[in-house]
């Protein structure tokens, strides 16, 4: 009775309205199966969003930044005063226009930022019900938004003092398994014709990783990414890739690792990378069967993404925190149909280009 009553006394305050939900009993959770359970509860699972998306309680409109509205509790939506319109929480982010609930939004999001060895469209599909062309769309709507801040924005790694490796991969180039039209593009191409080459860039110190697809290893492209990426007066360790020969010292320091000597000649080694690029490898080869050269940054942001939130100094973080960043990167982001498939000209590509394989798997 009394909680009724609190609960009525509640509707009229919508910034109290999280905390009644957020009281709800069951613990946060910690597992799949947890979260399955959770999020399965369509009040607990909106409140969990909506404190993901706004932790601090404080809801504005995503259209106009402002906080006059009023939440209509039995649709789950606000309507904004000053723009006349109303909103749900999947406004503004890769989940607006999508038919898909947010339960299984939120299982998915689960599923990417947790199982170490990547899902597969297959493996979501299956866990939430929808079709796998469907699991497909969502997953790589989550993997765009895993690029949170990568390669390419203003902020840089290392510094004084912070040792970094850089090193590169090839992913990959089995012949018999191409699309026939990339096959006989990539005839006559030299021994790299196959493949998808990323460059990564590890600062030991931070325990970040930032990775890219690349179009080639040039000297150029190998730099210009270090440039963009690494405060000057950093340690750089790469490989002995020619790729390397100077430039790289007049702003770093740099020293080399002659992969063909010894791979470890003290500090100077790439451990650190070939590590990472086993993680990926493995999440490619185990789970996915196929990715095209377009798709490919994707599923690296998405590794990058796991492997930089594994810790916060020496602590690990839980799944349900890993969620949290996560969600924090969520809003602000949509994605229309040829940013997903690569229909139009491919911007990351040169070889294959994209439009050629309609089918994600
Ligand atoms: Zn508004």
């Amino acid at each position: 009775m009394i909680l009724a009553r609190a609960i009525k006394l509640v509707d009229t305050h919508v910034s109290f309205l999280y905390t009644v939900f957020m009281d709800a009993p069951l613990q946060e959770p910690r597992t799949l199966q947890e979260a399955i359970v959770y999020f399965s509860d369509a009040d607990r699972c909106f409140a969990y969003a909506v404190k993901l998306r706004w932790p601090d309680g404080h809801v504005v409109c995503p259209r106009c930044s402002t906080a006059k509205h009023s939440f209509i509790k039995t649709r789950r939506i606000w309507f904004c005063y000053t723009c006349k319109k109303q909103f749900t929480v999947k406004v503004k982010t890769i989940m607006e226009d999508s038919p898909i609930s947010l339960d299984k939004w939120m299982i998915a999001f689960w599923m990417l930022a947790n199982c170490k060895n990547g899902i597969s469209s297959y493996e979501l599909a299956s866990t939430i019900k929808v079709t796998q062309t469907t699991a497909w769309f969502v997953l790589q709507r989550i993997r765009e938004v895993m690029k949170g801040k990568g390669f390419g924005k203003s902020t840089k790694i290392g510094g004084e003092g912070n040792e970094l490796e850089s090193d590169e991969t090839f992913i990959g180039g089995i012949a018999k398994n191409m699309h026939k039209g990339r096959r006989l593009k990539a005839d006559g191409l030299g021994p790299y014709k196959n493949k998808t080459i990323v460059q990564g860039i590890l600062d030991r110190n931070l325990r970040k990783v930032r990775a890219t697809v690349v179009p080639n290893v040039a000297r150029e492209t190998l730099q210009d990414e270090i440039l963009r990426n690494v405060k000057f007066g950093s340690t750089i360790y790469t490989d002995s890739a020619v790729a390397y020969d100077s430039g790289l010292q007049r702003r770093f320091v740099h020293d080399v690792v002659n992969k063909t000597e010894a791979y470890v000649r003290g500090k100077v080694h790439t451990n650190g990378m070939e590590n990472f690029w086993s993680l990926l490898k493995r999440s490619l080869k185990g789970t996915y069967v196929a990715v095209e050269p377009f798709h490919l940054s994707r599923y690296v942001n998405e590794q990058v993404f796991r492997y930089n939130h594994r810790k916060e100094g020496d602590r690990k973080l839980t799944n349900a925190e890993r969620l949290a960043v996560l969600m924090s990167q969520v809003a602000g982001h949509r994605l229309t149909y040829s940013d997903l498939t690569g229909k139009s000209d491919s911007p990351h590509h040169a070889e294959t280009g994209t439009g050629e394989t309609v089918e994600p798997f």
